[in-house]
């Protein structure tokens, strides 16, 4: 079995710190670093995806940033799901379970 990890994590920035220090590294503030309970590292449980993470709410995801130029695929439907075409540079993986429309998207959107 794993060792157990015991984490250090700012409640002010939500930084991971392998020790207790009085002032974190990442964010400046002093006294927001408290120790987490060990956790061990069993199956399907990892120290990272069982710790607490910081909580950020929908409206400071809003950024400024231009949206990418798209390129159509000359597949309407693609397009849409594309939220306006291909990225170009970058690869588009056409994902979901069995029986979602993978196929069906990609062959029916072909003229
Ligand atoms: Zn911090």
């Amino acid at each position: 079995m794993a060792k157990p990890v015991t984490l250090f994590i700012c409640s002010a920035c939500g930084a991971v710190h392998k020790k207790w220090s009085g002032r974190c590294d990442a964010c400046g503030d002093w006294n927001t670093i408290t120790e987490e309970a060990p956790l061990s590292a069993g199956p399907g449980k990892t120290a990272l995806g069982a710790m607490k993470g910081k909580r950020i709410g929908l409206t400071d995801l809003r950024t400024e940033e231009t949206p990418p130029p798209r390129r159509t695929s000359g597949m309407a439907e693609l397009d849409r799901v594309l939220g306006g075409g291909l990225v170009p540079a970058s690869a588009t993986l056409v994902g979901g379970d069995p029986g979602i429309g993978k196929s069906t998207l990609l062959v029916a959107g072909r003229r």
